[in-house]
């Protein structure tokens, strides 16, 4: 699953959406879950319908026993009807079986079961034997389920809206829609049977196998025939425009909104690509017959890697407008390498969760090295390595953990196995991800599984050695916490013509360990260049090493390859010697940071000056601002908003924008006369040609201006559509700064549903400011039980604020009405505080 997150346009995405939702997708056991069977083939022949919210029909499912005297057994389903459950004798259940074969009762033996809301406990009609395979037919019902399958239709507000259901399954959450084992450690073939209005198209994993009408209804028959875990079962019921293609024969058909099928022909051009490149680089073929992908409205995440059956949120097909500033290839090769790595091998249990998201982030990033380069690549793998390193500072743990994922099950984990790589080089690595996949395919996995598959391809027949073994390598990054804290410096001892290097690990050990990972450094001299690996640790190690002459610069952890916090100590002339002289771009960009120190001195202004206005990669000149901006240089400031207006990578000028207050925070009497600047950025906004950089000027006018000058400057924006409504959500989270009372009429007026979930989401938090308004707290109730789980916590947070007895009831009948034991337990803390 891919969270909504994509470096280019990370800065906007606030934390808010994705409110608590990410915390409580996944895990309820602590330990890996243990049933008493074995499920076979799981297949669904169910009517749906998107007006009424209806899913009524029959799952069968086919098992084998895992003890003796087998009498019952337990599945997960939450809020349903259970009308009947019956033992097939008769079985086995085999795919072509589509339910038209008349049978009755008459083969059919009807069992006792109980059912609580939540599990679905079966009792045998006698005691069955080890490894026997039973077939059972579970008839039920469930309308708007709570989680698991999402019904979207058109409301009082958004009449646009289209009929539109979907499901998401992961972490556990398919067991809301239909009767299973919902845990990844068992894995089935399945088979999906959905009538539908015939208005409707429907999508499923695996193949079409067969349609049928009757009347005005259509029977769907999608057949999924090698085995996946139960929360990749997808079902997609809407109306489409389609856009197909393919790879070596196999089909790629892509679904996107009516009339936007041009849009879509260009966001999702690289598909085709993409599934090639994979499949030769893993050298594993795409397993699934074929490949779909959908955008749905309202989607909760960014995509979901259902096998064979993408989901994927509605921004991913845009205008030509945002193509500059956000691309969807990152997101569809997110998904597609999950069909390797998340549904071919499948994490085991949810401690085991990077074994999914840091494979499928870390080929997302080879994509893009083979698409755009080294100097892109390289930048991915920086970005994705601050993102750690942040979520490390609040909350030390290791990759491999019980809390549930974070940014290390993603971009911790996507720097790991680039470090890996270029531990064992390109070669290795690719043969590693072979063996682990080939030997394991169909299977869940542990991260033991990857680590033999490593030692397998490292392993090489032809030396007469011991067996390599980098067990530590995963003692030190996945099974412990933090990364190395180093402290270096270097000196030149000219007696000898030796440069002398040391370093150290200054990390907390109490947290983390000492990592015996090795740094690469390069020491450039008049003559040449010289690259050396270095060990480090809990002492400080010298290295002398003999040069041709004085160095020019020490390149300590050469291109970032090692993830860790380093304090170099380095002199000004060599960081710059590095910034207008390595010819990698992550290189240049560690210079800057290093340059932070010396920013206000007038060489090291004109050089990072020089890189703002003429370094030829994007992400150098980004970062260059970002430095720049916190100079007092009296020049600084004529400079930077020249450069901005010259600027014409819009991903470049959004970083003007978001570090304008920084910058005049340090020229103080730039601000004094704010009307010019408020002047600019108003017509900045109006003549902007990207969304992203009219939605960051919003955001420095709102930070620039005094707190009752807000709501009139950026309110003209708030009906100005955009891609995935960034300029109206800019002007929201602005709304949220002034102090203006008009701004409630207007977050009011967007926190319904059917605004978007990420505007409602801002939109509800800002109605924080007027928790002793009644008319707030009233919309607040009301729109409790309505709304999507990541909604709910929002306003949940703000009822919990708030303390209002009128909110007492709804928050009852939240609770009484949900299955969700985990958000149950979140309201009644809400309600014991009251
Ligand atoms: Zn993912």
């Amino acid at each position: 699953m891919k969270r909504f997150y994509n470096p280019v346009y990370i800065l906007l995405l606030t934390v808010i959406f994705n409110f608590n939702v990410y915390s409580q997708m996944f895990g309820q056991e602590p330990t890996e879950r243990k049933s008493n069977f074995d499920v076979q083939h799981i297949k669904l022949d169910i009517s749906v319908d998107p007006v009424e919210k209806f899913v009524t029909g029959k799952a069968f499912i086919k098992l084998v026993t895992a003890e003796e005297n087998f009498t019952g057994f337990e599945l997960d389903a939450a809020g349903m009807n259970i009308k009947n459950v019956e033992l097939d004798p008769n079985g086995p259940m085999i795919i072509s079986y589509v339910g038209k074969t008349k049978r009755t009762g008459y083969y059919l033996k009807t069992l006792k079961f109980d059912y609580n809301k939540s599990k679905l406990k079966i009792y045998l009609d006698s005691s069955y034997n080890l490894s026997d395979t039973l077939n059972f037919i579970i008839h039920y019902n469930t309308t708007n389920p709570e989680k698991g399958l999402y019904f979207i239709s058109p409301t009082a507000e958004f009449p646009d809206k289209r009929y539109e259901v979907w499901s998401q399954g992961e972490g556990e959450d398919n067991r809301y829609w239909f009767p299973c084992y919902d845990y990844p450690n068992d894995m089935a073939t399945t088979e999906m049977l959905v009538t539908v209005s015939s208005q409707y198209q429907t999508i499923s994993n695996g193949v079409l196998k067969e349609k049928s009408d009757k009347l005005n209804y259509t029977t769907w028959h999608w057949v999924n025939d090698k085995p996946h875990v139960s929360y990749l079962v997808m079902l997609g019921i809407g109306q489409w425009d389609t856009i197909s293609t393919s790879w070596d024969g196999i089909p790629i058909i892509s679904y996107v909104p009516p009339g936007k099928k041009s849009w879509g022909q260009n966001s999702y051009r690289q598909t085709a690509d993409i599934m090639k490149f994979f499949s030769e680089y893993i050298g594993y073929r795409y397993p699934w017959g074929e490949f779909r992908q959908v955008a749905v409205q309202d989607f909760i995440y960014g995509g979901m890697e259902n096998t064979g059956a993408v989901v994927l949120f509605e921004g991913s097909v845009y205008d030509e407008k945002t193509e500059p500033d956000y691309s969807a290839t990152g997101l569809v090769a997110h998904e597609l390498a999950h069909q390797w790595w998340g549904d071919v091998v499948t994490c085991k249990n949810w401690n085991e969760i990077w074994l999914n998201e840091s494979f499928a982030t870390y080929f997302q990033c080879l994509y893009r090295e083979h698409e755009l380069g080294k100097d892109e690549f390289d930048y991915n793998i920086y970005r994705n390595g601050n993102e750690a390193l942040n979520a490390d500072s609040l909350s030390r743990r290791p990759i491999y953990t019980r809390s549930g994922p974070t940014a290390n099950t993603y971009d911790k984990g996507s720097v790991v196995l680039n470090m890996l790589r270029w531990m064992i080089g390109d070669e290795k690595f690719r043969k590693t991800m072979n063996i682990y996949i080939t030997q394991n395919q169909f299977k869940p996995v542990v991260t033991k599984n990857f680590a033999d598959a490593l030692h397998n391809a490292i392993d090489d027949p032809l030396l007469d050695q011991m067996p390599a073994n980098l067990t530590w390598f995963f003692e030190e990054w996945i099974y412990k916490a933090g990364q190395p804290e180093i402290k270096a410096d270097y000196s030149f001892d000219e007696n000898t013509n030796e440069l002398i290097l040391n370093a150290v690990q200054v990390q907390r050990m109490d947290s983390s360990s000492v990592f015996r990972t090795p740094f690469p450094i390069e020491i450039v001299t008049e003559k040449g260049t010289q690259s050396i690996t270095m060990e480090t640790s809990s002492e400080v190690k010298t290295y002398r090493i003999k040069l041709d002459g004085k160095s020019l610069n020490v390149n300590f952890n050469k291109g970032n390859k090692i993830l860790c916090k380093l304090y170099f100590t380095k002199p000004k002339n060599d960081w710059l010697y590095q910034l207008n002289n390595s010819t990698d771009a992550i290189d240049r960009i560690t210079a800057l940071n290093g340059l932070k120190d010396f920013i206000d001195e007038s060489d090291v202004v004109d050089a990072v000056k020089q890189v703002m206005r003429n370094d030829s990669f994007w992400g150098v000149r980004y970062e260059a601002v970002k430095v720049f901006a916190g100079s007092e240089n009296p020049a600084a400031v004529e400079h930077y908003m020249k450069y901005m207006i010259d600027e014409k990578d819009s991903r470049v000028r959004r970083a003007y924008l978001l570090n304008l207050k920084k910058l005049l925070d340090n020229h103080p009497a730039e601000k004094e006369n704010i009307s010019v600047l408020q002047y600019f950025l108003t017509n900045l906004i109006n003549y902007e040609t990207s969304y992203y950089a009219a939605a960051d000027a919003v955001t420095a006018l709102s930070q620039l201006l005094p707190k009752d000058k807000i709501y009139d400057a950026v309110i003209p924006y708030i009906e100005m559509d955009s891609h995935v409504d960034i300029i109206r959500r800019s002007v929201l989270t602005a709304l949220d700064l002034s102090d203006d009372p008009r701004s409630k009429e207007i977050l009011l007026k967007y926190a319904v549903y059917g605004s978007t979930a990420r505007v409602r989401n801002i939109a509800v938090n800002g109605l924080g400011s007027f928790l002793n308004d009644d008319e707030v707290i009233n919309l607040l109730n009301n729109k409790l039980a309505e709304n999507t789980r990541s909604t709910q916590g929002v306003i949940l947070s703000l009822l919990g604020k708030a303390k209002n007895p009128s909110s007492k009831p709804f928050l009852q009948k939240l609770y009484d009405t949900s299955n969700d034991e985990r958000f149950k337990e979140r309201i009644k803390t809400i309600i014991s505080s009251y």
